[in-house]
């Protein structure tokens, strides 16, 4: 029986994963979960899993007014709350379904407490990347990806010797705005922005998507992970989201990871640590997956992968410049107060304008991503004065 803590429970992961701790109840016991500010979904988390004893939520005034009505759980709220959640509960796994920044603490702690990490927040390892790679490898917890395209390559790497594979090819749809040209963007709104063509998730990776910007932070998510330099892993367009990844062997062959695209199979993969068996679940022969179809990553079309690589090839605290940038520039988009292509200048001026530092600690990562919010926000304001 696993002891379960679920960062995000209210979001698209962490709803999906809800629906895996059911399907395997014998094996998992939730113990402890965070909505952030949705705390109207906390009563029916309860009813569902009775085992709760632990629940973080955004605001402070929520939790006293929770506790009236549920006296035996202990609540906490706020970034600190999600910080001592992971300390206090007693759980052996954390999956981390969290949005952003706010997902960085909990993943270090997470992994200093020796926890297995199942990780969907892929912002933990773009701005903390080399701090989470220090603790794995002391042998201080330990990490399963949840993003499908990385639980594509584990999978595939596992039963691949490394010295077969040419490259690392990571699969992208394109986003919402995949078939207009780039000049066509500069009036599109939230709304269409948000309307992806084969993922169904939260607002930030949906934009993060139309962008690319979610291209770029999973090549680096990627490095992260497995190890592999930049230059053996290329992103290939592919429209159905059916080939979740792929490895270009040695020999010219590719193996690839095939399925419909559903985030139910990459969260039980990261939950049942990697002991499921794979057969196609939802479709019986290959032709009912349809066609398929692949093109090559124009990087001048979506400019910011090149900020993403270009953050992370000058190390520091770049990426976490980059993604504290983004975060503020995407939520302003959401808000009607810059418009879609603003999304990129704003990052690109807060890699130039936020002062560098090489070897960044955590407390450097977070002083970081305040000053570059502050910084976004100035120049939001600088560029549209309301
Ligand atoms: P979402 O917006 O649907 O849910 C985010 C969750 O985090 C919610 O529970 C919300 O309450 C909580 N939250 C947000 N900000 C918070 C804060 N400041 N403090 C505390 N809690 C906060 O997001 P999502 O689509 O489920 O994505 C979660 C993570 O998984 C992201 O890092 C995303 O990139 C990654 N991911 C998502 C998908 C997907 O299909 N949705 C796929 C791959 C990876
Ligand atoms: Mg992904």
């Amino acid at each position: 029986m696993r002891k379960v803590l679920l960062l995000g429970a209210s979001g698209s992961i962490g709803s999906q994963t809800l629906d895996i701790l059911k399907k395997h109840g014998k094996r998992f016991e939730l113990v402890g979960f965070s909505v952030g500010k949705r705390v109207e979904t906390v009563p029916s988390i309860l009813a569902a899993f009775p085992s709760v004893k632990w629940i973080c939520v955004g605001a402070r005034c929520d939790a006293e007014k929770l506790k009236i009505a549920y006296p035996c759980i202990s609540f906490y709220s706020g970034d600190e709350g999600l910080s001592e959640i992971v300390g206090n509960a007693d759980c052996d796994m954390v999956v981390n379904a969290l949005v952003g920044f706010a997902g960085l603490v909990p993943s270090v702690k997470a992994l200093r407490l020796g926890k297995i990490l199942c990780l969907a927040n892929k912002e933990s390892l773009v701005v903390g990347g080399s701090l989470i790679r220090d603790l794995l490898n002391k042998g201080s917890g330990s990490l399963i990806p949840i993003d499908s395209e990385h639980v594509a390559i584990d999978k595939l790497l596992s039963r691949t010797p490394r010295d077969q594979i040419e490259k690392i090819l990571i699969t992208a749809s394109g986003g919402s705005f995949r078939d207009r040209t780039r000049e066509s963007l500069s009036n599109v709104t939230p709304e269409e922005a948000l309307a992806h063509p084969t993922w169904s998730m939260g607002a930030k990776i949906t934009i993060d998507s139309a962008t690319m910007m979610n291209k770029g932070f999973e090549v680096i998510e990627a490095k992260w992970l497995f190890d592999y330099p930049l230059e053996e892993t290329e992103i290939l367009m592919h429209r159905e989201s059916m080939v979740h990844s792929a490895l270009r062997l040695q020999d010219g062959t590719f193996v690839a990871d095939v399925s419909t695209p559903d985030m139910h199979v990459p969260i039980e993969y990261a939950l049942m640590e990697r002991d499921v068996d794979f057969e196609l679940k939802h479709v019986h022969v290959l032709n009912e997956l349809g066609s398929y179809h692949f093109g090559e990553f124009d990087s001048e079309r979506y400019p910011a992968v090149g900020l993403a690589l270009g953050a992370f090839k000058r190390g520091g605290n770049a990426c976490a410049i980059l993604n504290a940038a983004n975060e503020i520039a995407v939520y302003a988009f959401l808000e009607k107060k810059i418009g879609f292509l603003d999304i990129e200048e704003i990052v690109s001026s807060a890699l130039e304008g936020v002062p560098f530092v090489q070897n960044p600690s955590l407390d450097d990562l977070i002083l970081t991503d305040l000053r570059t919010r502050q910084f976004a926000n100035e120049e939001i304001c600088r560029r549209h004065p309301q």
